[in-house]
């Protein structure tokens, strides 16, 4: 069976076609800049790749290169092998906890939610009506990446804001990543813990240009650092993360604007960027931090802290930790990122690290960077939300078609 895994966000579509269950992916890539005359389409298959730069109007456009794509490679035979689209949906609200058929209600819920999410909803569901109209008889599903949060406790998810407000607007942590954390904690238990969730406590730091930390106990989510929206918790490329509410009221007023100016300083000038002044890619920090910029450096340490800050927090949460998860474009590249995070939780942690495999555990390779002396493993492990995607999309496809 062909599944389709497709992430829409505004002016992107990206995909990967698996076949399943083997999880072997036929093909992958994306089209960018969608509404432009200098529009991208990529596609790699079997070793090759092939770009066109050419106008992409809308989504719809996006998916009909796609499926011509498919067909002129010979990538597959006929459109009806792709069986499932299974999508990803960012906001999914207090209402899924699992993924489901992306249906007329789910799509109500999702339009229902858009408050939460105004930047990726709507393009969530332009995606969905464009790949209906390509492939009306594929199944789509719909994969949330709040789901995997819906297990925390009240005590974890609520603001203390009025329980009213709370309540009537949907006003709490929901999360986000969800998709990457459940799939690195899963992969954990397998790899390192025998494939028994019971008892285990892990702390996953997923660390990309967006970053979280989750928390989990016996391979459930017990606390997430981002909050309503992917603005909080630790620092990260260009969000602030978690801080003093009233620093918004008083930016505004120190600057003249109004909130929806700092929100936007905030979301997009603040993080790497904001501290640095350099760039929002850890990579540019790192340069810049080694040729002795110091506000390079300075932003270097402040996201090493803040994310320490979240372990540090999460290992009582948790009421001990056996393995920590750095995974994302950070987590997964930047062994100087991991240095400064492991540093400042060295000596309260008890670990002890192979600073030569924290070096080369670059670029794909995974493993334990901890000495069998540490008091707690810690990992590094890519992460595959696409995969989970098509995992999702195939079980439910099997679960209807046995209904
Ligand atoms: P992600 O959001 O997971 O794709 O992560 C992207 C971010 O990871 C980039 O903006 C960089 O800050 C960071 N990064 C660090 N090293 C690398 C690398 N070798 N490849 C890709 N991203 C990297």
């Amino acid at each position: 069976m062909l599944v389709m895994a497709v992430n829409a966000g505004s002016s992107s579509l990206k995909y990967k076609l698996y076949k399943m269950p083997e999880e072997e992916v036929l093909c992958g890539g994306l089209a960018e800049r969608i509404g432009h005359d200098d529009a991208i389409f990529k596609i790699k298959f079997g070793g090759n790749e092939d770009k066109q730069v050419l106008p992409i109007p809308d989504h719809k456009e996006a998916v009909r290169l796609l499926i011509e794509a498919l067909k002129g490679h010979g990538i597959i035979k006929n459109l009806e092998d792709i069986e499932v689209v299974s999508h990803r949906v960012v906001q999914g609200g207090p209402y899924y906890s699992h993924s489901v058929v992306f249906d007329d209600s789910a799509e109500e819920k999702i339009k229902e939610l858009i408050p939460l999410d105004p930047l990726h909803a709507p393009a969530h569901l332009i995606g969905y009506h464009a790949f209906k109209e390509y492939l009306p008889h594929a199944l789509a599903t719909a994969v949330f990446d709040t789901a995997y949060h819906q297990t925390m406790e009240k005590e974890d998810y609520l603001f203390p804001i009025p329980l009213e407000y709370a309540e009537k607007f949907k006003c709490r942590r929901f999360g986000a990543h969800g998709t990457s954390h459940q799939y690195l904690i899963e992969k954990a238990i397998r790899d390192y813990f025998g494939g028994k969730a019971e008892g285990t406590k892990i702390i996953c730091c997923h660390l990309g240009s967006g970053a979280s930390i989750t928390a989990a106990k016996n391979g459930k989510c017990v606390a997430t650092s981002m909050g309503l929206t992917p603005l909080g918790g630790i620092m990260m490329g260009t969000r602030c993360g978690d801080i003093d509410p009233s620093v918004c009221n008083y930016l505004a007023d120190c600057l003249k604007v109004d909130s929806d100016a700092v929100y936007d300083i905030l979301n997009k000038k603040s993080g790497l960027l904001g501290i640095s002044g350099v760039s929002n890619d850890s990579r540019d920090v790192e340069e810049a931090d080694w040729a002795g910029n110091e506000n390079a450096h300075l932003a270097s340490k402040l996201f090493a802290r803040r994310t320490a800050d979240f372990i540090g927090q999460y290992f009582v949460r948790l009421g001990g930790v056996d393995l920590i998860i750095f995974s994302a474009g950070i987590g997964e590249n930047s062994s100087y990122f991991r240095k400064l995070i492991l540093e400042d939780i060295l000596e309260a942690l008890g670990l002890d690290i192979d600073e030569k495999k924290n070096e080369t555990y670059i670029r794909g390779k995974e493993g334990l960077i901890s000495t069998p002396d540490s008091k707690v493993r810690v990992a590094v492990i890519p992460t595959d939300e696409e995969v989970m995607l098509a995992r999702d999309g195939y079980k439910i496809k099997i679960k209807e078609g046995k209904l």
